[in-house]
């Protein structure tokens, strides 16, 4: 079996020719596809840093071999859409909304990294001496790895935006497999899509699935979120790809339901902001990733509420 390594993320085939790059904490950030389609290969999202998308490039050189002809986008977010610059020969497709969200976004968001680098970086590692929390203290060292992986190439990043874009449903028929673009509206972002495969049941959901890593509301829209999940859910699929978390199948969908029903719940009881720091965070996720997101995530709940927001 063809191998490739990377410092970036781990990479797990889940059907002949179809492989899942999930990072591995190193400047990823967010997870990765790669599909032999036949004569071409599709990849699914690009990442966070051009030194993770390169090593995604070149995975998908050594793996497959064949020209990359798609990059299939799941969302606007720059874990997923930064590399894309690297993708020169790929069409890159995505939604309307997630082109302008892009569009909009990216750059502006590029500049404030460059602008507060140094700043937030002496913050973080201000917190990390001071924090006894063994919990926060690894969020803390992860959140440092990341940016200093970020300023490595952040400088050579040039915006590349998508080549095409549909409305609902697009179909990349190649000679072995079929590929489905699903695009499901907002719950995580203001765009989600999933790139499905039904010949092999496999579904690449972007970050509508997170397995054992909370989940971000900080856009889109999450009182939608678990209906959109039970949309997913009707998907055939044995195998999900997260857009982060490692790989999963439907009992992840019915965990992470679970979940964001909990935080809605709960941001819809508190009384005061500062409430959700009192919150516990239930048993079953205790071991999940990302646990700040979790009174990040009440706390924005509770904000949407107030009528003066
Ligand atoms: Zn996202």
């Amino acid at each position: 079996m063809k191998t490739f390594y990377s410092e970036h993320f781990k990479l797990k085939e889940i059907a002949d020719g179809i492989f899942a790059a999930i990072d591995s904490g190193r400047g990823a950030l967010g997870n990765a596809g790669i599909i032999d389609m036949g004569g071409f290969t599709v990849v699914v999202d690009t990442m966070m840093t051009l030194q993770a998308a390169a090593d995604l490039k070149s995975a998908a050189q050594a793996l497959i071999g064949k020209p990359i002809k798609y990059v299939a986008t799941t969302h606007c977010h720059g874990d997923h859409v930064r590399g894309n610059q690297l993708f020169d020969e790929a069409a890159i497709i995505s939604t309307p909304s997630t082109y302008e969200a892009m569009k909009e976004r990216i750059m502006p968001q590029v500049k404030m990294q460059i602008e507060n680098e140094s700043a937030y970086l002496s913050m973080l590692t201000g917190q990390l001496e001071t924090e006894k929390n063994e919990e926060k203290r690894s969020e803390l060292r992860s959140s440092i790895t990341l940016v200093e992986e970020i300023a490595k190439t952040i400088h050579d990043f040039s915006l590349r935006l998508p080549d095409v874009t549909f409305e609902d449903k697009l179909t990349i028929a190649g000679s072995t497999r079929t590929l489905e673009l699903l695009h499901f509206g907002s719950a995580h972002s203001i765009s989600d899509t999933v790139v499905w495969l039904p010949d092999d049941k496999v579904v690449f959901a972007g970050d509508l699935l997170f397995v054992e890593s909370f989940p971000s509301f900080q856009e889109g829209n999450y009182r939608r979120w678990n209906r959109v999940l039970d949309e997913l859910n009707k998907l055939p699929f044995t195998c999900a790809v997260p857009g982060h978390g490692g790989v999963g199948g439907k009992e992840d969908i019915q965990h992470l339901k679970e979940l964001i029903e909990h935080m809605i719940q709960a941001g819809d009881a508190i009384s005061a902001e500062s409430a959700a720091e009192q919150l516990l965070i239930p048993d079953k996720f205790a071991k999940w990733s990302a646990q700040s997101l979790f009174f990040r995530n009440v706390k924005k709940v509770f904000n949407d509420r107030q009528p003066d927001k």
